[in-house]
């Protein structure tokens, strides 16, 4: 069947296109290696924010863009965001001293034309009530200042979920991309890598989402391109509630420069990230034991009281930036969040960088150019509508888990493995390795269960 566009890549970005283009009314087509939103799209610090540190970089722009679809998610979305406070503490002789501290939160919410919840600041003993483990030598107080946090699985998810509403498109996940051959039609060669069956498709226009694996994935297709990712590796622990008290997010600065953010939710407190070049195989990145001590010494130089220690992590994930390379800068800390759109072929895109909290707007920019070229009229106002089918199971709400809604899930959401129930339809934090039993019944039954989806 001749589609007319296929999104390669069943993260954020291809999830806000494909939404997009079936809202458009475009016969469209998705088609992910693995499960959905489950490479970079699941390994970010799941917050939905304008970025406080890009202010640094004079990012304005971004950081406005930002902190308007942050704002406009958590109405479209409420069961998938939440907005939270954040505190960021600040020290004697530390990077920024209280007051430039406040100007910088007050900018903020300048550019989020005062949208967001007003920011403030705490005095030492708020700070050390609030959060009684934290090392009071030489602590002066802390800026507050509110950012959004989101379940960056299920957003892609349910973005998927509502375009599939529109009857022209389709996505389906484990079609592993193999080959892409340019021409007015291009053709597309899959394997699903679960039954193995292997299939030609055919599409007039072709948009590449495939996020950090961008580069790789041209060389071996052939197609005309030029490296242009600084791909960058992030890190993030779960740990356990118990092992420190806090009273909300924190943010915090660490000595080189960078910010660690910890943030309780879902009955865990979720600590990240590192910026470190990639040293691994992209598509099956890990933390390694560097990168979780890093983070350790980072906490427990802010809470020494608290000693968090390996025992106290609950899992761990890593996933990739797909940063794109500038000019003026390697260092990945100071290089630019903002996308780019490139045209490798006249009838193909590659929609590139930014994050996830802007994914609604890259979209945009590839939409307004695509659609008309297609013959239709191109509305941007379609995405403002809410989400219209929202997942079986929610984030933040915590519903009982049955056989029943279960076999729901298997049957609307498609789930292929027991991994992507477990941590993706039902958003379990720990990892599913160990889990020998699901709702009363064993794990083969599911496993088994699953086969024919
Ligand atoms: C550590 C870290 C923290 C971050 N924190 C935040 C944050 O808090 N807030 C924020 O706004 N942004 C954040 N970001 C940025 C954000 O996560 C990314 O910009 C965004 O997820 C990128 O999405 P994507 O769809 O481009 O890439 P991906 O999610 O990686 O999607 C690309 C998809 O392409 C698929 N693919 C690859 N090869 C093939 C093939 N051959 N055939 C078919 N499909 C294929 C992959 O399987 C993958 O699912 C963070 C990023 C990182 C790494």
């Amino acid at each position: 069947m001749l589609h007319d566009v296929i999104i390669i890549g069943g993260g954020i970005n291809g999830a806000g296109l494909f939404r997009d283009l079936a809202l458009n009314g475009v016969n469209v087509l998705l088609l992910e290696k693995g499960d959905f939103s489950a490479q970079t799209s699941q390994g970010s610090s799941k917050m939905l924010h304008g970025g406080i540190r890009y202010l640094e970089n004079f990012d304005f722009a971004l950081v406005q863009e930002a902190l308007e679809e942050k704002n406009l998610w958590l109405k479209l979305a409420p069961h998938l965001c939440s907005e939270r406070e954040f505190h960021l503490p600040v020290y004697a002789g530390g990077k920024w001293p209280l007051p430039f501290v406040r100007l910088g939160l007050f900018l903020y919410d300048l550019l989020s034309h005062f949208q967001n919840k007003p920011a403030g600041h705490a005095d030492k003993d708020t700070l050390l009530k609030r959060y009684p483990q934290i090392n009071p030598q030489g602590l002066k107080g802390a800026g507050t200042y509110f950012d959004g946090i989101v379940d960056d699985h299920k957003l892609a998810l349910e973005c998927l979920w509502d375009g599939e509403l529109e009857k022209q498109a389709r996505a389906l996940n484990y079609q592993e991309v193999l080959s892409v051959e340019r021409g007015e039609i291009v053709k597309i060669t899959t394997r699903d890598r679960l039954s193995g069956v292997i299939q030609e498709r055919q599409a007039r226009f072709v948009i590449f989402a495939t996020g950090p694996f961008t580069d790789e994935l041209m060389k071996q297709w052939n197609i005309p391109w030029e490296p242009s990712l600084l791909p960058s590796k992030g890190i993030h622990l779960w740990i356990n509630e118990s092992a420190l008290k806090l009273h909300g997010p924190m943010v915090l600065p660490s000595q080189d420069g960078r910010v660690v953010f910890v943030i309780p939710q879902r009955g865990s407190i979720l600590v990240g990230t590192t910026e470190t070049p990639v040293d691994q195989e992209m598509f099956n990145i890990k933390a390694t034991e560097a990168d979780v001590v890093y983070l350790l010494k980072v906490l427990n130089d802010y809470f020494p009281g608290a000693n968090v220690q390996h025992k106290d992590i609950l899992n761990t994930f890593a996933a990739i930036r797909p940063l794109v390379r500038s000019a003026s800068s390697s260092d990945r800390g100071k290089t630019s969040r903002t996308h780019r759109i490139f045209r490798p072929s006249h009838n193909m895109y590659a929609l590139l960088g930014g994050k996830y909290t802007t994914f609604r707007r890259m979209a945009q920019d590839v939409c307004k150019e695509l659609v008309p070229r297609l013959g239709l009229p191109y509305n941007p106002n379609m995405t403002l509508n809410p989400l219209r089918r929202p997942s079986v199971v929610g984030t933040f709400t915590h519903r009982e888990v049955d056989a029943e809604k279960i076999e729901e899930i298997i049957r609307t959401e498609r789930p292929r493995s027991f991994e992507d129930l477990v941590h993706r339809r039902l958003s379990w934090l720990m990892p599913s390795e160990n889990l020998q039993e699901l709702a009363g019944k064993p794990r083969a039954y599911w496993e088994e269960r699953l086969k024919h989806n």
